[in-house]
Parts: C-alpha cells; structure tokens; sequence
C-alpha cells in the first residue's frame, strides 16, 4: 500500500459508517426542568450536552457553558425552568441516523459544538417534529477514530 491508497481507504471506511452505528444514548429533559434538576441530570448521567423536548419534540440543547452563564447571571435555578437558559431552534445543528460519520464529524468542527442530536424528521400539521433518537459527540467520533486504526 503507498500512504495515499491507505488514506483513500481510511476515508471510505469513515465514509460507509452511519450515524447510527455510532451515536449513544441522548440525555433529555423537558423544557420546563428546572436548571437545578438539569444540572443533577448532568452529572448523573455523566454528560456534557443535554436535548430539550416538549411534547416529544426537540426544542433546544443545553450544556455546561450555558448551566455555568446561568449560576453566573445569578438566577434562581430552582425555579428557571431549563427552556429559559437553553440555545433553542432553529439555531439547532442535528444530524439524521442514515448520514455518514464523516459529516457529523463536519458539523461538530464546523459549529464548534460538543454533541449533535440524531434526530427523525416528520411533518406534524405542517409543522416540523424531530424525534430525538440518539446522540453523537466527540466521544463517538474519537471510539470510531480508535476503532479504524486497530483494523
Ligand atoms: P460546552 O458548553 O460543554 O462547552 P458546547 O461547546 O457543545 O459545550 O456548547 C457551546 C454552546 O453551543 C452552548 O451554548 C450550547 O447550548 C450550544 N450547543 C451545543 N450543542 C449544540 C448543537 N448541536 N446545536 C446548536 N447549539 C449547540
């Protein structure tokens, strides 16, 4: 092998990864949660990025930076609800399962962000609702990176 068919193979293995065969499971919460319950949630489940939803559907992302701005601003997180301190949509980058690896590893990079949720999209009275069914971070891009190196 010359290191350029090595690198070719390398990218078409990424390539026929799904977002499915790697994303774990999603940390949610509804968006009236109070932020103190979030941040319990957080540390519970050993994550840095959890989905919000209302009534089945993704609404927003919230993460540590945001849980940090919150203590910060002084509010009362036992009473803000976590809709109020999330990034909401439509400024949500979501990948869907049947894409590949490699683009989710391009919106991560792309949109600076920890985790994406996997979503399924469906048209509910014309409106959008994303079903969120899994989650896919650094993490999951950095087992897959491990993985294909041992092969
Ligand atoms: P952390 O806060 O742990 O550094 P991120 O870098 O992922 O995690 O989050 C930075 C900001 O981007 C936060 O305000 C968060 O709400 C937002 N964010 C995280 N993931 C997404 C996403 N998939 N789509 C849109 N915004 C996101």
């Amino acid at each position: 092998y010359s290191g350029k068919s090595e690198a070719n193979l390398f990218t078409q293995q990424i390539k026929n990864v799904k977002v499915s065969d790697i994303m774990s499971v999603p940390s949610i919460v509804s968006e009236e949660t109070p932020v103190y319950e979030a941040i319990v949630t957080l540390f519970l489940e050993d994550v840095g990025t959890i989905f919000v939803v209302s009534k089945g559907s993704l609404v927003g992302v919230v993460s540590r930076k945001d849980f940090l701005k919150s203590a910060i601003g002084g509010i009362d997180i036992n009473k803000v609800p976590v809709g109020m301190i999330m990034t909401r949509k439509p400024n949500i980058i979501t990948v869907m399962g049947d894409e590949n690896a490699l683009h989710a590893a391009v919106k991560i990079i792309e949109h600076e962000v920890d985790s994406l949720p996997v979503v399924e999209k469906t048209m509910v009275e014309d409106k959008e609702h994303l079903k969120v069914v899994g989650k896919v971070s650094k993490s999951n891009i950095t087992k897959l990176f491990v993985e294909l190196c041992k092969d």
